[in-house]
């Protein structure tokens, strides 16, 4: 997933890829899989990008959520996490939160097919999509 691809979804919606954009999802694309807050984000984008402000951090990641550039994600640490939507990521991986250390780390494998399958026969429901987030204690924390 490039940035190209990320500037056709912006023009398909009506949206320039303004140079603040670029510098947000610049820093999005250098780190993969590091759930950022707005907050976090903003630290980066100012590192090349001084005068930005948070407000407009704010509101480039609601448009980002809006037309589907970004996941919004809630691991009840008092704040909104985003990572880049992937389209041709069939369903979105799960997600592990250290409750000791509070590191996350990703599922890449769905592994909920028979579930699924199972909720379309018996409730005639097609799953597009689920979020899912196990708690628990990761390896370097069950060893101290
Ligand atoms: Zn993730
Ligand atoms: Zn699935
Ligand atoms: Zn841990």
């Amino acid at each position: 997933m490039d940035a190209i691809a990320f500037k056709d979804k912006l023009k398909r919606y009506g949206y320039k890829l303004t140079t603040q954009r670029r510098a947000v999802l610049d820093v999005l694309i250098q780190r993969p899989g590091e759930h950022l807050s707005t907050e976090e984000i903003y630290s980066y984008v100012k590192e090349s990008f001084p005068e930005i402000g948070l407000a407009t951090v704010y509101r480039t990641m609601q448009l980002f959520e809006e037309i589907g550039i970004v996941n919004r994600l809630n691991f009840d640490d008092g704040c909104s996490r985003f990572e880049l939507y992937v389209d041709n990521e069939d369903h979105h991986h799960h997600h592990l939160i250290c409750e000791k250390c509070n590191k996350v780390f990703e599922v890449e494998n769905d592994l909920l097919e028979e579930i699924e399958k199972e909720i379309g026969e018996k409730y005639k429901f097609y799953v597009k999509n689920h979020k899912v987030t196990f708690y628990g204690h990761c390896q370097e924390c069950n060893e101290h």
